[in-house]
């Protein structure tokens, strides 16, 4: 069973898969920001908000949101939460400078630049850092832009978030039974309410989070546009 899982896995990264290799791992608390060069990494045609899946195991594949990608020079940068309880935790934790792995990739997941020039509010857990990341990229100074994140631990994300030029982001604490969403819901409110609720909305990371605030804020603010995106659920691994 090892030896054709193995096979499958050699296969996979023939037909469907790049090389690249970890060029440089920065520690930020809990979060590891992962820089990867190669030569597959050029001409991907990325946009913000595009995912990349990392082979983690023979047939064991994780799913990531570069920040930054840029196709000429083959480079691209993610932001790992640690703390999961599986492969691509582990991958994220052990890697090292110098180590190559195979990816796929990248693929339209979340389309960050539709939120053209207005303002947006982003809600999102530890999983979602990096795409707030890219979205922070392609608006660097804009006021209009607010992030909000429910968080494990606030105070040691702070310093991923800073690094990552999220410095301002609201940082709310989650709660076992859901209640700091009110919380959350009602920040997100209240900056929609700014721009008369017609703002750009994105909710993304743990599935139940996400549905809670998308039927919530579907009724408090009709005329926002609001985008959902599941980065993970309880008891299920792997998503895509
Ligand atoms: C489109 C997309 C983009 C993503 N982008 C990123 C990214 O940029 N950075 C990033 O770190 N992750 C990102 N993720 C999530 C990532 O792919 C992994 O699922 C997650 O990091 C955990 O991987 P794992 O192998 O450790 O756990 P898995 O093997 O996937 O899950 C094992 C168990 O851990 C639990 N679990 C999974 N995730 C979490 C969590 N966050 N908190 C608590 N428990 C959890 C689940 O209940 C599951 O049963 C993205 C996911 C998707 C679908």
């Amino acid at each position: 069973m090892s030896a054709l899982t193995k096979t499958l896995g050699s296969v996979l990264e023939k037909t469907l898969m790049a090389p690249a290799q970890v060029t440089a791992v920065t520690a930020l608390g809990g979060f590891r920001l992962i820089e990867l060069r190669g030569e597959g990494l050029k001409k991907s045609g990325w946009t913000p908000g595009d995912k990349l899946r990392v082979k983690t195991g023979d047939l064991e594949l994780r799913t990531y949101t570069p920040l930054l990608w840029d196709d000429k020079k083959g480079l691209a940068h993610l932001v790992a939460w640690l703390p999961g309880r599986g492969p691509g935790s582990a991958w994220a934790a052990a890697v090292k400078p110098g180590e190559s792995f195979f990816f796929k990739g990248p693929k339209e997941s979340l389309k960050l630049s539709k939120a053209g020039e207005g303002p947006v509010v982003f809600f999102g857990d530890e999983t979602a850092v990096g795409a707030a990341a890219a979205l922070r990229r392609l608006r660097p100074l804009d006021k209009d832009l607010r992030f909000v994140f429910e968080l494990d631990d606030p105070d040691e994300a702070h310093v991923a978030l800073i690094a990552l030029g999220l410095p301002d982001a609201a940082r709310v604490a989650k709660s076992e039974d859901g209640s700091h969403l009110k919380a959350v819901r009602k920040q997100i409110q209240a900056w929609a309410g700014e721009s008369q609720g017609n703002a750009y909305v994105f909710l993304v990371g743990n599935q139940e989070s996400v549905k809670t605030l998308k039927s919530k804020l579907s009724d408090k603010l009709p005329d926002a546009k609001i985008k959902a995106k599941v980065y993970w659920r309880e008891g299920k691994a792997g998503l895509d």
